[in-house]
């Protein structure tokens, strides 16, 4: 690895490349070769220009959150380790935007713009972990996703270096612009296969004067899902619409010493926001009174970021009781309570415990198949993987997709050629050969 000598840290130690071999995915570990951590740009063109000389694979990394095994170890790899590069470089009030480097915790970003009164809407809810980079990589959601969309809606600019070690820069610092292809939007939600994303332009948007929120409970989760339409139907738009069903809320409670099952079997989180967050609010709940077995305002800020931190607990709850086999389907929202209801027949034929919390606001779902904790490298049990399965077909069957959110990795390959059909296959196929002739970049992922 002699081209490396420019390059700060090469790293071969075998708690360095442990840590890097996995996701939150639950795939199982495969040490790399070596870890790398870019001082800066030039280091990671130098990189990649050695690697596309050699063949050699190179996976980009973030903050290793994700939940599609996009960003796990692969034999003879070097993770690409950007955590380091993790400067806001400029944060400009008046036009509303922030140039970052990718390494940027998510949280971090929308807290300093909160200093200018402005915000980072994206918010996964891995908002404490997760970086910038790995977001626009995978196209993050969030909670906040039902009214400010995803992490696409939310990018202008990206400085990009390519397979061969070329950087190049798409997009624009300008709220608006058109000039040639969509280059951002085909490298957001790339998951590291067409280039490294190594800086961003990201829009931020006025943080909102007032929020209002409630915790919505109900007899099932049959329920809240109806409940979601309403809400749709009645003309607000809350920015958070979480649905989160009975076990689920009994894991939080397991977790975090909450009481939020012995309130209902199902709840809905939802706040609105803006100048009229308080009528907003009351609108959703005048539509939703005739589903709801009790209804909780949160009165105080205090109380509606608990509502909002037991949201983000759903999944570490999970990954407490045994070994989370976690998917991410979308289904048209007039179609969710179908969709939960048939998720929970498939739990009963199959056998298996399915917990179902999700963003509802945007018709996404996230039914986590728990199994038994055995060994990392034990196969996951077949009745979940026929679960598994099923939930895939059924989405399609709606009308949805198999990934909303969380990304393809290596995780839902196969899955994805079927939701995209042969012939765009095929055309994802010719594109990522264009940008990446010698496939080095996160091969076997996505694709
Ligand atoms: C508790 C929990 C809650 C979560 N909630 C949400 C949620 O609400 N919404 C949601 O969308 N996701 C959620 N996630 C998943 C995860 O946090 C997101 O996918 C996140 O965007 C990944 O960011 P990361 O920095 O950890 O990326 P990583 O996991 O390190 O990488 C993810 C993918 O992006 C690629 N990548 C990373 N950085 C770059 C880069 N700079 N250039 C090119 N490619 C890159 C990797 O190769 C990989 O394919 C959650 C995860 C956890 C653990």
């Amino acid at each position: 690895m002699s081209a490396h000598a420019s390059l700060a840290e090469v790293l071969t130690g075998a708690d360095v490349l442990r840590a890097a071999s996995t996701d939150r995915s639950g795939w199982p570990a495969t040490d790399p070769g070596g870890v790398v951590r870019p001082r800066d740009v030039a280091d990671i063109q130098s990189l990649l220009a050695w690697a596309h000389r050699t063949a050699t694979p190179v996976i980009a990394r973030g903050a290793g959150s994700g939940l599609a095994a996009g960003a796990v170890g692969v034999e003879g790899a070097i993770v690409l380790d950007l955590s380091s590069l993790d400067r806001i470089l400029h944060l400009d009030q008046d036009e509303q935007l922030a140039r970052v480097e990718p390494g940027v915790i998510t949280a971090d970003l929308d807290a300093a713009a909160s200093v200018h009164r402005l915000m980072y809407a994206p918010d996964p809810g891995s908002v404490g972990i997760s970086t910038i980079g790995g977001n626009i990589a995978t196209n993050a959601g969030g909670l906040r996703g039902a009214k400010y969309g995803v992490t696409r809606d939310h990018v202008l600019a990206l400085d990009v270096v390519l397979a061969d070690g070329t950087l190049i820069r798409v997009g624009r610092d300008t709220i608006k612009g058109v000039t040639g292809y969509d280059l951002v939007g085909l490298f957001t939600g790339s998951e590291g296969t067409l280039g490294v994303i190594v800086g961003a332009t990201v829009r931020l948007i006025p943080r909102p004067a007032r929020t209002a929120t409630a915790a919505a409970y109900f007899a099932g989760i049959g329920a809240a899902a109806r409940a979601v339409t309403a809400i749709t139907r009645s003309g607000a738009r809350p920015a958070v619409l979480e649905i989160i069903d009975g076990p689920t809320l009994a894991a939080i409670d397991d977790l975090e010493g909450t009481s939020l099952r012995e309130r209902g079997d199902a709840l809905l989180v939802i706040q609105t926001d803006g100048f009229g967050a308080e009528e907003e609010l009351d609108v959703v709940t005048a539509a939703i009174a005739p589903l709801v077995s009790l209804l909780e305002t949160a009165t105080d800020a205090a109380a509606s970021a608990s509502l909002l931190f037991a949201r983000r607990r759903a999944l570490p709850a999970l990954e407490a009781i045994g070994r989370p086999l976690i998917e991410d389907i979308a289904v048209p929202r007039r179609r969710l309570a179908e969709a939960v209801e048939r998720i929970a027949g498939i739990a009963r034929e199959e056998e298996v415990r399915i917990f179902v919390f999700g963003h509802a606001g945007d018709g996404n779902l996230h039914p986590i198949i728990v199994t038994e904790r055995g060994a990392p490298d034990d196969p996951v049990p077949a009745p979940a993987l026929r679960a598994a399965d099923r939930i895939f077909a059924l989405a399609l069957e709606l009308g949805g997709t198999i990934t909303a959110e969380h990304g393809v990795g290596r995780l839902k390959r196969l899955w994805a050629q079927r939701e995209l059909g042969p012939d765009v296959h095929a055309l994802q196929l010719r594109l990522k050969e264009l940008f990446d002739p010698r496939g080095i970049l996160n091969p076997g992922s996505s694709l």
